[in-house]
């Protein structure tokens, strides 16, 4: 293998540079695509994988890859990243120091950087296309992609120019969004693919790491704050419906003794800015947040994501969900919901200003979404079905950990539905209630509903198997609050085959009033977690001490693998998802340390860098010919050696023949016939 191929080949890039083991699903042939130069549209999850997409192709590719994304501070935190692995990558954003500019120009003029992150802004800026053709581009990727569309709440203006910079430097572009819907799409495809489509990926939807679990709200203060305890130390983010909540809940949560921070967009940028990076910086903290709260989030160990309210979609719901985990390791989403969650989300819609269509379309989404909030069978199935993937059973659901009792619901259905019937389709659940289970309170007396043919029919069930009843049938859309009164619950026309006795219906009948499981998942057996624990002290002093996020030193994921491979070797080590070759040669001593609880011997950093590279055996097979045959055959011989770097050169040759090996610098025709037939016998041995 020459070093050119070596060198463009994405397996071993990914192996060396990133560290990874293998491809998640999807990436590969999206990144075959960009790597072969077709224009590509790749919609991924949340932290799926996106990034490596573009950053492993512009290292297989000739020329500058420049980047455009949405945000400085994902940007930074992207070339941090790109550098720890030893990448030359730089940005171009107002939040550059001169020093940062001045260098990042200086490594653009001698054709130095691999990548380039560009903020949307510059793009307007004349020079901007010279400086880009200039530096030889011949890759455009562009991140959070939907920022195209105009009708999204992440709209923006500047991602308009991409199109123009694209035709300009004539080469080829590379889009990647999140959002999965046909519209934003289609959009996309429109603004930055004008003349022709792209090639499109849409799949891997699935986060596997993500445990997910539905659970009834009865009492959400208390409830996140039970979450919230279970998960002390684990970073999370709190999703709430109102500006107000965050306040209170991240009150609580600071008054708990949590790292608990409110994020909305009230506030003001400064404030939220230094809450992003709090966030991106610190372990366990919590933020509690609106939806706001998003675009800009890349923290990779996020353990958990709860919803304090229900989402508006699925879409939502995923994309938010999707922040938590994208280090690969155990994750946790838990969403509380209900009734007053189906009211508001369907109050909102119906007094949005959208046309009846789109009501249509977003009550629609909603039912969706119920549908996966009352599921009887395995969530993931659920939620990949309406991304259009096909899935069995997961294994990593609350429904899957404890199926859901069912029973047939018919006859309760039938009742709630004609107690709405028969008191005009005006008054809410708990009106209802009393009076299937002939409570004669002072409104249902005043009302003459005691008088109802329907008044304690349903007494046979409790109060709160029926609180579930009619939260199910708001799920399935079989009733809904009427905006014309005061959100008194209307029947639908799908409720009409059941109550006609046309059509039968099974309800969940456990978990309606069940808390949320409060127990958190351990993120290792517990014989793995003091050595986990020591890791983590590890990584957070080298953090502190260079000033960046800890997960810029090594993910959770990778301290979870070693505390439980626990590498004795620095070539075990270079087998850990994620340590790449340079991050072996910077930190791998100090990690091994931990785990073998001694101080690794000095290596030379010449055989730490073929280790990142899987070559560590061979470098010790050809020192120790070199030692074996220094005084030659016989042991008699003239003293030779073999430095470290002739070995390596060795190494990357791979000569097969004397003649190619006695071209190596540094083998000369005394140690050529001394070392040899030995050296090319080992190197065969390990090509075979
Ligand atoms: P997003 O799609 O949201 O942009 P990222 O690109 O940030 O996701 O990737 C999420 C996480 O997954 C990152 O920590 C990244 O290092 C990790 N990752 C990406 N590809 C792989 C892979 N093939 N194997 C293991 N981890 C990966
Ligand atoms: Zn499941």
């Amino acid at each position: 293998m020459t070093d050119r191929a070596a060198a463009a080949d994405p397996a071993r890039l990914l192996r060396e540079v990133f560290g990874f083991a293998a491809f998640r699903p999807g990436q590969e042939e999206i990144v075959r695509a960009v790597i072969a130069g077709r224009d590509t549209l790749a919609i991924m999850p949340t932290g799926g994988g996106k990034s490596l997409c573009f950053q492993l192709p512009a290292l297989c590719r000739p020329g500058l890859t420049v980047v455009v994304s949405p945000l400085i501070a994902l940007m930074r935190d992207q070339v941090r990243g790109l550098q720890a692995a030893g990448v030359a990558a730089a940005a171009l954003t107002s939040a550059n120091t001169e020093a940062e500019t001045a260098q990042a120009m200086e490594a653009l003029g001698s054709r130095r950087l691999r990548l380039l992150y560009v903020a949307p802004e510059r793009l307007a800026s004349g020079g901007t296309e010279r400086l880009l053709r200039q530096a030889g581009t011949t890759l455009i990727a562009v991140d959070e992609a939907h920022c195209v569309s105009q009708w999204g709440h992440d709209f923006r203006p500047d991602y308009l120019r991409i199109g123009a910079l694209r035709a300009a430097l004539g080469v080829p572009l590379a889009a990647f969004t999140a959002t999965a819907d046909a519209e934003t799409r289609a959009e996309i495809v429109a603004r930055l693919f004008p003349d022709a489509p792209p090639e499109t990926f849409l799949r891997g939807f699935d986060r596997p790491n993500i445990h997910l679990a539905f659970a009834a709200k009865d009492n959400p203060r208390r409830q996140i704050l039970a979450l919230a305890d279970r998960r002390r130390g684990r970073s999370g983010i709190v999703y709430c419906a109102t500006r107000a909540k965050t306040e209170t809940l991240a009150t609580a949560l600071a008054a708990e003794g949590h790292a608990g921070v409110a994020y909305h967009a009230g506030m003001e940028p400064d404030e939220r800015r230094r809450v992003e990076t709090r966030f991106q910086a610190e372990d366990g903290i919590i933020v509690v947040a609106t939806v706001a709260f998003g675009m800009g989030i890349d923290k990779p160990d996020v353990r958990w994501v709860a919803h304090a309210d229900l989402p508006k979609s699925i879409e939502a719901y995923w994309q938010e969900v999707g922040r938590a985990g994208r280090d690969g390791a155990a994750a946790e989403a838990i969403t509380l919901f209900g009734p007053d969650d189906i009211r508001l989300r369907r109050t909102q819609i119906d007094e949005s200003p959208a046309p009846p269509e789109r009501k249509a379309a977003d009550h629609g989404r909603l039912n969706a979404l119920l549908g996966l909030a009352e599921a009887t069978g395995c969530r993931r199935q659920v939620l990949l079905g309406y991304f259009g993937e096909e899935a069995e059973p997961c294994g990593t659901c609350d429904i899957c950990d404890r199926p859901a009792v069912v029973f047939d619901a018919t006859e309760a259905v039938r009742k709630a539905l004609s107690a709405v019937l028969r008191t005009g389709e005006s008054f809410g659940v708990g009106h209802l209630i009393d009076i299937l289970t002939g409570q004669a309170t002072d409104k249902v007396r005043a009302r003459g509903h005691d008088r109802l043919p329907t008044f304690a029919v349903g007494a046979d069930l409790p109060k709160s198997v029926w609180a579930g009843v009619f939260r199910q049938m708001m799920g399935r859309d079989l009733i809904r609050p009427d905006p014309e009164r005061q959100g008194g619950l209307r029947m639908t026309e799908a409720a009409r085959p059941i109550l006609r006795g046309e059509a039968t219906i099974t309800l969940r009948r456990d978990g309606l009033a069940a808390p949320a499981r409060p127990e958190a998942r351990a993120l290792v057996a517990e014989d793995d977690a003091p050595l986990l624990a020591a890791l983590k002290a590890r990584r957070r002093a080298i953090a502190d001490a260079q000033g960046v996020p800890a997960y810029i030193i090594f993910t959770d994921r990778t301290l979870i693998e070693m505390a439980e491979r626990r590498p004795r070797t620095l070539d075990e080590m270079a087998q850990i998802t994620g340590v790449g070759a340079k991050k072996l040669e910077s930190f791998g001593a100090a990690f091994l340390q931990v785990v073998t609880g001694a101080t690794a011997e000095p290596v030379h950093p010449v055989r730490m860098r073929l280790a990142g590279r899987g070559e560590g055996a061979l470098y010790d097979r050809l020192a120790g010919i070199a030692r074996d045959l220094a005084r030659g055959d016989d042991g008699t011989g003239k003293p030779l050696d073999l430095g470290a770097r002739v070995i390596a050169r060795i190494i990357e040759a791979r000569p097969a023949t004397p003649e190619a090996l006695g071209r190596i610098a540094g083998m000369d025709a005394a140690r050529l016939e001394r070392f040899g037939a030995e050296i090319l016998r080992a190197l065969a041995e390990d090509d075979a």
